[in-house]
């Protein structure tokens, strides 16, 4: 997996100050999309070892609510490799900080059955708190939405959705205004 940046106080891709990783590659090609440079999976760095304890040392500091992965695609079938080890770390060894993921897929193609699910993603869901789904619509663009840039797109909050079995929006600090 290749990355294009980390952001390292990022206010912007969920709540409070977050390091965001923007991975490189996405097939969705969102008519509009805020981040064309991106689609291609070489763009960028390559995504190893030191690029994993770089984002651990950012996400150290008290004052760093968690991680956000955006790109480019994160659950693209070929990312998720790249992004499967960052995770395990962050959960085990920095469990209080939440984790974030922005995908152009709708949820059900993350569960079993659905059309970016693989062997790992399961693992991969069990990790994350907010799952920001579905893709850029342009016609459905709304500047006033917090954390997502169509209204189409869901704030869901993973944990219970898995756990109830059923879509569950996350509706955390005071953020959900549509
Ligand atoms: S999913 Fe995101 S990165 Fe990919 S084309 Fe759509 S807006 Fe761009």
């Amino acid at each position: 997996m290749n990355y294009a940046t980390i952001k390292k106080c990022d206010i912007a891709n969920g709540t409070g100050v977050r390091v965001s990783l923007f991975v490189s590659g996405c097939r969705h090609h969102c008519l509009g999309c805020f981040n064309e440079e991106a689609w291609d999976f070489h763009y960028g760095q390559v995504f190893n070892e030191d690029t994993i304890q770089e984002i651990m040392d950012a996400l150290k500091p008290s004052h760093v609510e968690g991680l956000t992965l955006l790109g480019g695609e994160p659950m693209d079938l070929d990312n998720q490799e790249g992004i499967l080890p960052l995770l395990q770390r962050v959960k085990n060894e920095l469990p209080d900080k939440d984790i974030w993921v922005y995908s152009g897929y709708i949820l059900d193609d993350l569960l079993p059955g659905g059309r970016a699910h693989r062997e790992i993603t399961d693992e991969i869901l069990s990790y994350v708190d907010v799952l920001v789904d579905g893709p850029f619509v342009q016609d459905l663009k709304d500047i006033s939405l917090r954390f997502r840039g169509s209204s189409n797109q869901r704030l869901i909050d993973l944990k219970e959705t898995l756990k109830q079995k059923e879509v569950i929006l996350y509706q955390g600090k005071d953020f959900y205004r549509k």
